[in-house]
């Protein structure tokens, strides 16, 4: 059993966690001298802070106008396991209402982050805390990217729904009717996984990062490497045996497909990219964060037809 464990955490994350918490109490003893005039602005919207984009966008598919989401991962072409939390993260949290993040250790500068402001916003309204490991049985040492695991979302936005309902109980029926049109809009991606586990279960597979654990583990794939996906994750060096055998999956074929974390690149998984295409190996390129333009329902479905087309490469 692997350990998702992250690596040891740098001093500059502390350090920069630390000052982003002076910061807070700095931008915490403004408030009480400006009072709530400045933080009243015009909108009545329910502040909601996201550590990653697509539980971001999950909360505006159930909140829709009636709430103001600020998402703080949303870069797909930064790598979250190195993300630092800033100043502007904690100011960004201070005025939240409702917050949802990932934990698992994904994230762990939110938990430091809320320690310093407690279980209420900064103008004392109570704060809903949603934790999406929590809801799905994860801890410290699983796989983070749970947003993969298709039990994953539903559980996220019935926490939504719920968090939304009793912070603005006047809309209770907008955000009941717009939780239902969301689970509903889940199922193709259900089908799909169903779909690709009755023709594909059991096929050897490997990827450059753990990002797709979760749905190929749904799809039923035989997930190989995972020493060296680890790696990829926490930053540090691959063994050189599971290096080579990572390479010899590629150049003997012995895998139908290579998975690509194109948000977690450096020299030794873009050589493996480029040996995979030399072997002919099919590549699908998936994101750690949602890329813009899109919204989750769609990212995952493309992500899946990309996986649904290589698989389908004799
Ligand atoms: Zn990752």
């Amino acid at each position: 059993m692997l350990a998702f464990t992250r690596a040891t955490l740098r001093t500059p994350i502390v350090r920069s966690v630390r000052s982003a918490i002076s910061a807070l109490a700095a931008a915490a003893a403004l408030g009480a001298l400006f009072g709530p005039a400045t933080a009243r602005a015009a909108d009545t919207a329910i502040t909601v802070v996201a550590a990653e984009n697509f539980y971001g966008d999950v909360v505006k598919q159930i909140g829709g106008a009636n709430v103001n989401v600020t998402s703080i991962l949303s870069n797909p072409d930064q790598d979250p396991h190195l993300f630092e939390a800033s100043p502007k993260t904690a100011r960004a949290l201070q005025h939240a209402r409702v917050v949802v993040y990932n934990g698992a250790d994904y994230d762990p500068w939110m938990t430091k982050l809320l320690g310093a402001t407690a279980g209420q916003s900064n103008e004392g309204n109570p704060r809903a805390i949603i934790v999406a490991a929590d809801l799905v049985g994860k801890k410290p040492g699983d796989n983070p990217h749970l947003w993969y695991d298709p039990q994953t979302m539903p559980a996220v936005a019935r926490a939504v729904g719920a968090a939304l309902d009793a912070a603005d109980p006047a809309h209770k029926s907008v955000y009941d009717a717009n939780l239902a049109t969301f689970l509903g809009s889940l199922k193709p991606i259900d089908a799909k996984v169903a779909a690709l586990r009755a023709q594909y279960k059991g096929q050897p597979v490997t990827a450059t990062e753990p990002v797709f654990g979760y749905m190929s583990d749904a799809i039923g794939l035989d997930m190989r490497n995972l020493r060296f996906q680890l790696a990829t994750m926490n930053d540090t060096e691959a063994s050189a045996s599971d290096i080579a055998a990572f390479e010899r999956d590629l150049r003997e074929r012995r895998v139908r497909v290579l998975i690509y974390n194109s948000q977690a690149t450096e020299a030794l998984t873009r050589r493996m990219l480029g040996l995979a295409k030399q072997a002919k190996v099919p590549t699908v390129s998936v994101t750690e964060t949602q890329p813009a333009g899109v919204n989750f329902q769609q990212w995952m479905l493309a992500q899946l037809d990309s996986l649904s087309r290589a698989l389908a490469t004799k």
